[in-house]
């Protein structure tokens, strides 16, 4: 696909485009071969309809139905890559939105589990998962802040909504060892990006860069 990209400059073919997207991932900090094969191996476009799907391969966020974004590619990479992921991991996402970031969790670990509050995003996703023959995800739609106890304990469990502590269910939910990533911080500021790691002895904490999500909400979304 040949097209003006609307800014006055021609965007190359796809090949140069995927180029362009990799070098961008890498040029931010994203440097875990397998996080940067597995953002090879899942095509963004479809996770992006109407007006923005032009952007799909631009590093920024975009924004999707129900009013929520999908995430800037680079901050979907920093936050695979600060998880640790091994083949044998599950993982839980509170989170889904366009179901991208639970495409790319797909291909580097064996399970994995995704939950947003709004029933649209859900189904959507679950359809783009269907199409790529990603048969290892299981989508829900429910308020993730409770986390997944029925299949509680994770390995890894990623929050892609902005909470202004660690939800206490999803500390509980990860198995010791674990990994949690989440931005934290209140909706309207500047938002941290967080580590946490579960340990016998407790939680360590590490902090990562400054990020902007959307706000993680109690309950359904209307549509659900
Ligand atoms: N990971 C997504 C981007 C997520 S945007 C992607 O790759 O596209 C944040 C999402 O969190 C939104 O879709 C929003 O509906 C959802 N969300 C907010 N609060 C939630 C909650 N309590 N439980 C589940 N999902 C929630």
């Amino acid at each position: 696909m040949n097209e003006d990209d609307g800014m006055g400059g021609e965007v190359g073919g796809d090949a140069e485009r995927k180029m362009q997207f990799l070098y961008a991932l890498r040029s931010r900090g994203v440097t875990d071969a397998r996080v940067l094969g597995a953002m090879e191996a899942i095509d963004r476009g479809p996770f992006i309809k109407g007006l923005f799907a032009a952007r799909a391969y631009d590093d920024m966020p975009l924004p999707i139905a129900c009013g929520q974004t999908i995430s800037q590619p680079s901050v979907v990479g920093l936050m695979t890559q600060a998880l640790q992921l091994s083949p044998r991991d599950k993982v839980l996402e509170i989170g889904t939105g366009s179901g991208y970031q639970a495409a790319i969790l797909s291909k580097l670990v064996r399970r994995v589990y995704t939950i947003d509050r709004h029933r649209r995003l859900v189904q959507e996703a679950r359809e783009i998962f269907e199409a790529m023959n990603l048969s290892n995800i299981t989508a829900i739609t429910g308020d993730g802040s409770f986390g997944l106890a029925e299949q509680a304990p994770f390995d890894r469990i990623i929050v892609t909504a902005a909470a202004e502590d660690p939800p206490g269910p999803l500390l509980t939910q990860l198995k010791v060892g674990g990994i949690m990533v989440l931005p934290v911080g209140q909706s309207d500021a500047v938002q941290r990006l967080i580590r946490v790691r579960k340990t016998e002895d407790g939680l360590e904490y590490d902090e990562m860069r400054a990020v902007r999500f959307v706000p993680l909400l109690e309950g359904l979304g209307k549509d659900s």
